[in-house]
């Protein structure tokens, strides 16, 4: 009892004083019926006493409520709570027709069990005497004429012998009533104790354990930036070897061409192709590292001028393949200037690439706006993709299986979407694709406006 928290003090220090009321709402309801349908007015006006004494108590609710508080609710008052309590059952149990009465020991067993629960074992037997006490005293009352009551229940007329057995009955069952409900609340408590120290131990235990994965997440995080660290380091260090190696077969193919053998020329030829190759690769890698580690500076970017710039680089290869290009209304965007480049220049370029199989190769260029971000659209009429890769194609070195346009192997990496994506996420955004095979593709990305985006960029940082 006294291990209880306030809080948990005074919730039981309402229960306790809900039960009261309860109770006494449903004897009152008793009382009434009975009340209604008493044969005489004596008994009429026994059961009017025994409605008035359970008001009074009911209404010694708000005394006991107000006194509790003032003491910060001990549960002790339930001592002086019970004692009132048991007095008014027995005068109660007077005027129903006294030990007549059917079940007349249960507002009695309502108090041991209260009790046991609110309090201990002990006290539950000290309710079991007072009540065995009170329950004795009216029986004496009764059997000797000092109390009438004018309501018969069973109208019996017990000998002396049957009055000891009814005293002696009464208090065993209080008594062994007390030690029932003493022992079964005794062994939910124990329960309860256990449970709450599972409990305690299991939270010790998941905030270890929270603890220890913060701790191996931060320091897989320091070996993974260890890791790309390096990985940077060796791959800029591998591309100026390859830069050097192409350079060497170059001149060796020109400058020093004359002094070798055929053979020798295709070697240098091969070396040549071979180590460009792996510049290209190289170099696609570290800008990759770039995107990851150079978040660059939000400012506005015109994207129709953006489009036209990409456009213009590669007028050559859109008037070779007669592709028309509709650009629709496109906004200025808050975005780091070189990526969102990249991010245009790889969509448009590769609608280009993949475009001219059919007739009148067409591309459109268009934009929607929403409250919160733009959705850029490039739309191709071109050789299409798949369902199957459309998310495969945005994997790093992924190229789809098919690269033929109009029978030419379209060269390239897989590199680039890649790139792409990475940009258009990690400034709060998405990219998807819709397409079909042979009947086009339609790349969206959605790029966060404003406020959105300047989230974004505090949470990179
Ligand atoms: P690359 O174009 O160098 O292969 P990307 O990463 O830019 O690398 O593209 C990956 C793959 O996605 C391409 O190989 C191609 O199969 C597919 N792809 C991208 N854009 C289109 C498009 N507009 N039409 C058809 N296929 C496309």
């Amino acid at each position: 009892m006294a291990a209880d928290q306030p809080y948990e003090r005074r919730q039981k220090y309402v229960s306790g004083l809900l039960i009261r009321v309860i109770v006494c709402i449903v004897f009152g309801t008793v009382f009434a019926i009975n009340c209604y349908l008493a044969s005489s007015d004596p008994a009429r006006l026994q059961f009017a006493y025994g409605i008035a004494l359970l008001v009074i108590l009911c209404a010694l609710n708000w005394p006991f409520w107000l006194l509790g508080k003032a003491r910060h609710f001990p549960l002790t008052d339930f001592y002086v709570h019970w004692a009132i309590d048991l007095m008014g059952v027995t005068i109660l149990l007077h005027l129903l027709g006294g030990v007549d009465l059917p079940y007349g020991s249960v507002g009695y067993m309502i108090m041991i069990l209260t009790s046991a629960v609110f309090l201990s074992q002990g006290a539950s037997f000290a309710i079991a005497t007072a009540s065995a006490v009170c329950f004795d005293m009216l029986v004496l009352a009764e059997a000797n004429g000092i109390s009438r009551h004018y309501v018969g229940i069973w109208q019996h007329h017990y000998t002396n012998a049957v009055q000891v057995f009814i005293i002696v009955a009464s208090n065993v069952f209080f008594f062994l009533f007390a030690y029932l409900a003493g022992s079964l609340a005794q062994q939910l408590k124990t329960a309860n104790a256990a449970l709450s120290r599972t409990r305690d131990e299991l939270e010790v235990y998941s905030r270890r354990l929270e603890d220890r994965v913060r701790d191996r997440t931060a320091a897989l995080e320091r070996r993974n930036t260890e890791i790309e660290e390096f990985v940077h380091i060796v791959t800029h260090d591998l591309r100026n070897v390859s830069v050097g190696a192409s350079e060497v077969a170059r001149r060796l193919i020109g400058s020093e061409g004359g002094t070798l053998s055929a053979r020798g020329r295709r070697y240098a030829s091969h070396l040549l192709e071979d180590t460009r190759n792996m510049n290209v690769m190289l170099s696609n890698l570290l800008a990759l590292f770039r995107v990851d580690n150079d978040r660059g500076r939000l400012e506005p970017v015109d994207l129709s001028s953006l489009v036209g710039e990409v456009v213009k680089a590669k007028e050559q290869q859109i008037a070779e393949k007669g592709i028309n290009i509709i650009v629709g209304d496109l906004p200025r965007v808050m975005a780091p200037p070189v990526q969102m480049r990249h991010v245009i220049a790889n969509l448009l370029g590769n609608a280009i690439k993949y475009t001219g199989d059919k007739p009148a190769p067409e591309i459109i260029v268009d934009c929607r706006e929403e409250p919160s971000a733009f959705t850029v659209c490039v739309a191709d009429n071109g050789i299409g993709i798949s369902p199957g890769q459309h998310e495969r194609i945005f994997n790093l070195y992924h190229r789809g299986p098919d690269q033929n346009v109009a029978g030419v192997y379209q060269e390239g990496e897989g590199v680039g979407l890649a790139i792409t994506k990475r940009i258009v996420e990690r400034w709060g955004g998405t990219i998807w694709v819709a397409s079909e095979l042979h009947r086009g593709s339609r790349f969206y990305f959605r790029w966060p406006k404003g406020e959105a985006i300047a989230g974004e960029t505090d949470l990179a940082r």
